[in-house]
Formats: structure tokens, sequence, C-alpha cells
């Protein structure tokens, strides 16, 4: 059974939308097997998004992830990665799937009210970034 993280960003959280998006994990068949309310510092935002951090929009997207609390969560069913990057919908609200997240919910590309790892390695390493052996059950 895949474990994947999730991350409702601040466009969600200031929005009160957290449960109504949990509501299309727990439909999609996703377990939300761990979940915390942080407030990540820029920096801590900056050391997430690594990745992009050669990517134009970087500054804009860490600062937009330290500007209000997340929640940070642990998925977990069968295909969990695939199928909470379907649940999500494309980056883009407005090319994402009706009834996904992004198409119900997003503001814009980058406030896009969520994040899924995109892949088995990159799901390892960003829930041991988030979350102690100890919160995982
Ligand atoms: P995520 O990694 O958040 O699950 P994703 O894999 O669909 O989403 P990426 O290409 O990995 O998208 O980009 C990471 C995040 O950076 C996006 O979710 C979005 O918030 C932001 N982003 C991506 N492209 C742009 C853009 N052109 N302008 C502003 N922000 C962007
Ligand atoms: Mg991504």
């Amino acid at each position: 059974i895949e474990r994947t993280l999730s991350i409702i960003k601040p466009d969600a959280t200031n929005r009160n939308l957290t449960g109504k998006i949990n509501a299309k994990f727990e439909d999609a068949g996703l377990r939300i097997v761990a979940q915390k309310r942080i407030h990540l510092t820029p920096a801590q935002a900056g050391q997430f998004y690594e990745v992009h951090k050669e990517r134009p929009f970087y500054g804009e997207l860490c600062e937009f992830m330290a500007s209000a609390p997340v929640v940070v969560q642990v998925l977990e069913g069968e295909g969990a990665i695939a199928k909470n990057r379907e649940v999500m919908g494309a980056t883009n609200p407005a090319q994402a799937d009706e009834g996904t997240i992004r198409a119900d919910f997003a503001l814009s590309v980058g406030e896009n009210s969520v994040h899924g790892s995109d892949a088995p390695e990159t799901a390892a390493q960003e829930i041991a970034y988030f979350f102690s052996g100890l919160e995982l059950v």
C-alpha cells in the first residue's frame, strides 16, 4: 500500500476549505493517516521547493507557502501518488478536470490549493521532511 505527501496550501486554509478538500480525498479512497497544521517560514518553504529554485516563480511560491498556515498530511491507498494527483487536477485550474480539487477551489496556477508528491522517491523524502516515525502509524 502506497503513501504520498499532501499539503493544503494557504489559499485553501484561508478560505476554510480543509474539510471539503479532505472529503474529496476520502471519497476517492485515500485514507488520511497523518495530518497537522503548521506555519512554514520562507526558509522552510524554500527548502521544501528546492527542486524549483531555478524556476521564475520560485520566490513567489515560497512567499505564498509561508503566507499563512498549511495542513500537511500523509495519504494512504492503492496507487496513492497517482490517485492523489488525479483528485488534485492539473496545476493550472483552468486546465483541471471537472470535480477535481483545483477545478473546484484553486484561484490561479500559483494559488492552486494543494500539493501532492509526484513519485515514490519524492513522496518518501517529503513525508520524512514533515513527519517523524512516531507520527506515522
Ligand atoms: P505540486 O508540486 O504543488 O503538487 P504540480 O506538480 O502540479 O504541483 P509543479 O510544476 O511541481 O506543479 O509546480 C509546483 C508549484 O509551483 C505549483 O503547484 C504552483 O503552486 C507553483 N507554480 C507552478 N507553475 C507556476 C507558474 N507558472 N506561476 C506561478 N506558480 C507556479
Ligand atoms: Mg510538483
